[in-house]
């Protein structure tokens, strides 16, 4: 099955303690559809400006992205975001991001072509987008959602309302905090989550892993990937979006070996992105290069 990925599509310039890269390939959906390759068919769903690089669509087409949902403003320019992380990596700070041709009232143009997909991510990007793009699709099977502070913060009201319109929600600790105002109890929070809406929630808590849980008391938990040497920690959580919706949708099912191995793939190929700048940590990697790192991770396991 097919798993269409919105969001940004962007140029990011990103300071790690050690070395830096300036406008290279970035944004949400990029790195969702990228992860979600090794498993599935993406079709990107993101809009950029004139400015953009026509190597960077060369780069998703040889990964098996579907391009034809790019849709190019010639006249105005690709969403920037520009990061420095501290020498603890954990910790970043947005230095500059820059909407641009993404304005709050973008609304996704979707091609005949995706029409019928029924997995969907939305991931990073306006509430309001999102909203519209559902209001076009009619065949969907499971729909997750992302978010991040900035949609909290600026767009609580649109973010409630998707709340009610998706099927499940990701986020991270912190976001499930400032989402729910239930503060170091990231379980405490998720059940909250499913109090608005959605019927799967999953939250990714850094180094101490992630879980699912569900509307019906399923909970699944996953320790974090203990192999990465950190190079940059960009676009981390959207590769785990990406790939989890990418492995449901390879499956398409929902049972618990399906979410299992979703949330054992999305763990080891976010763990993978973060061993390079951008998306340059996948240059050499396919699907045989995946399966065999999350087999050194089933190793490690305790059970
Ligand atoms: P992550 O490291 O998983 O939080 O994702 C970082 C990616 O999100 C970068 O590639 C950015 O281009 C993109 N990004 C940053 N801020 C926003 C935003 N407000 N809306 C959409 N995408 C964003």
């Amino acid at each position: 099955m097919p798993l269409l990925t919105l969001g940004s599509a962007a140029f990011d310039s990103v300071q790690t303690p050690s070395d830096a890269r300036d406008h290279a390939l970035g944004g949400s959906a990029v790195y969702a559809a990228v992860a979600a390759s090794f498993f599935t068919k993406p079709q990107l769903l993101a809009i950029v400006g004139g400015d953009w690089n026509d190597e960077f669509s060369c780069a998703l087409q040889l990964r098996g992205v579907d391009l034809q949902g790019l849709e190019v403003r010639k006249d105005q320019k690709t969403t920037f975001w520009k990061g420095r992380y501290f020498d603890d990596m954990n910790q970043r700070e947005t230095l500059t991001f820059e909407g641009n041709v993404m304005t709050p009232d973008y609304v996704p143009f979707l091609p005949d072509a995706y029409q019928e997909t029924r997995y969907v991510l939305l991931g990073n990007g306006s509430p309001v987008a999102d909203l519209a793009l559902l209001d076009k699709l009619s065949e969907t099977k499971l729909v997750f959602a992302d978010t991040m502070d900035y949609y909290i913060q600026n767009t609580p009201r649109e973010l409630a309302t998707l709340l009610k319109r998706v099927d499940g929600l990701i986020l991270n600790d912190s976001e499930a905090a400032a989402l729910t105002g239930v503060k170091n109890d990231s379980f405490a929070a998720a059940r909250k989550i499913l109090g608005m809406g959605p019927r799967f929630v999953v939250v990714k808590r850094g180094e101490y892993g992630a879980f699912w849980m569900s509307a019906e008391g399923d909970i699944y938990v996953v320790p974090a990937y203990p192999f990465s040497k950190v190079v940059d920690p960009t676009g981390a959580g959207d590769s785990f979006a990406g790939a989890m919706m990418g492995v449901l949708a390879e499956e398409d099912s929902l049972d618990a070996a399906s979410v299992k191995k979703a949330l054992l793939y999305a763990t080891v190929v976010a763990g993978m992105t973060i061993e390079g700048f951008a998306l340059e940590a996948f240059d050499a990697v396919d699907r045989n290069v995946v399966d065999a790192r999350v087999e050194k991770f089933r190793d490690a396991l305790v059970c």
